[in-house]
């Protein structure tokens, strides 16, 4: 074999392994895993101010960190103000841890809140920044200030993870897909959009 049929085969090689990667990548990060098909019948509000837009950086069924799970990842830097999606009480809340990452190791290490709403069902908002919540007991009207994103726990980057649960484990069936009143409209939302809150 000559030189030049040798570096003709080895670059169309590499064109091959280089677009099956870019495909492949492209692929996983539109596969999802199973998540609930029930979808709540309440309408939510955005949980971060009027008039902003943020990104859904991983949707339902997220294979990074959203197996089985129907949880919204916003993209927001730290200390972005979060705002009640619906009205309840505060059921519990965890404000004192300050790291986080993409390791196992900080799996229990997020901020969180835990609103009651007053279908027995519960919004989740979590990796809040430290002594980031405002309201640590009593009830929240929706669209009151609640608390400050952050990075802690289980992140890869600065986020608010969103979710609504009817019961607080972690069945797939105990998440429910929730439509949110948006400058489009009323809607579910997509991995890879971003939404403005009207
Ligand atoms: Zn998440």
């Amino acid at each position: 074999m000559t030189n030049k049929k040798f570096w003709k085969r080895t670059s169309v090689t590499l064109l091959i392994l280089i677009s099956i990667l870019v495909l492949g990548v492209y692929i996983f990060s539109k596969l999802t895993s199973l998540y609930t098909k029930n979808i709540d019948s309440y309408i939510y509000n955005l949980p971060f101010e009027k008039g902003t837009k943020h990104l859904i950086v991983q949707g339902y069924g997220g294979l990074f960190s959203h197996k089985n799970t129907a949880a919204l990842d916003f993209e927001m830097p730290i200390g972005t103000a979060l705002f009640a999606a619906r009205g309840g009480s505060i059921y519990s809340f965890k404000d004192d841890y300050n790291e986080g990452g993409p390791f196992a190791k900080y799996k229990n290490k997020a901020n969180y809140i835990i609103v009651k709403h007053d279908d027995g069902s519960f919004g989740c908002y979590w990796h809040l920044k430290k002594d980031g919540i405002v309201t640590k007991n009593g009830t929240v009207e929706k669209g009151q200030l609640i608390g400050y994103s952050g990075a802690t726990g289980f992140t890869l980057q600065p986020h608010l993870h969103f979710s609504v649960k009817r019961k607080l484990n972690y069945d797939k069936d105990a998440f429910v897909q929730t439509n949110f009143i948006t400058t489009n409209g009323i809607e579910l939302l997509q991995n890879g959009e971003d939404y403005e809150r009207p």
